[in-house]
């Protein structure tokens, strides 16, 4: 079996190269991802929360740490074939993409986002961070944040909320997000802004 499926949580056991293809393939095709990297502690979650069980279901997850892979060596037999963290796999798809791509960062305290995207802005040239926003607004501000992602209609929108809040609002969300690949990334944004 090529995912790890555990009460309805469907882990896919893809190699980086398998996965950034995927990732190419669908924006190439202007198709929606959300992609989520779970980790033990977001499956522990979902095993505990119906509800968050629920809301990865329309995401594609693959496995990061340790942790989600002895629970693959247990329930079925086999180490997953890559760790596939956010930390790592984002400034790899941004390296490996040589088409230009738009990014819109949303999370983190307040300038955090700003920071990253004059990093990335250096890093990778070739693509354009086409917004910003913190990760600090109310439920009452969620339309007005959403409204600001549409505007800017990026290819890729990083959520970096934490989890569970992050996969929650992209599953929520997703469907009047006017974005391509959506990615639940936790502390991404602080790690990059240093
Ligand atoms: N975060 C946020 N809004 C919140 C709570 C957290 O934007 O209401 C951000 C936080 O600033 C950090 C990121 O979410 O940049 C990841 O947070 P944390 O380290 O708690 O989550 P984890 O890495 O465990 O997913």
């Amino acid at each position: 079996v090529d995912r790890l499926e555990l009460e309805g949580v469907t882990v896919s056991d893809l190699t980086r190269d398998e996965l950034l293809g995927r990732l190419r393939d669908a924006l190439d095709r202007r198709m929606q991802v959300c992609l989520g990297f779970c980790n033990a502690n977001m499956l522990l979650k979902a095993l505990c929360t119906p509800a968050y069980a629920a809301s990865l279901r329309g995401f594609l997850l693959v496995s990061d740490g340790l942790g989600i892979d002895l629970c693959s060596a247990l329930f079925r037999g086999r180490f997953f074939r890559q760790n596939l963290n956010g930390t790592d796999l984002v400034p790899a798809f941004l390296a490996a993409e040589t088409a230009p791509r738009t990014l819109f960062l949303l999370g983190a305290k307040p300038g955090i986002a700003e920071a990253a995207a004059r990093i990335l802005a250096r890093r990778y040239p070739q693509h354009r961070v086409v917004g910003v926003r913190d990760g600090y607004f109310s439920a009452d501000e969620t339309s007005a944040v959403i409204a600001a992602i549409n505007a800017a209609s990026p290819d890729v929108l990083l959520v970096a909320l934490g989890n569970p809040a992050q996969e929650m609002f992209i599953a929520e969300h997703a469907h009047r997000i006017d974005a391509r690949l959506l990615m639940g990334v936790g502390a991404l944004l602080d790690y990059t802004a240093g």
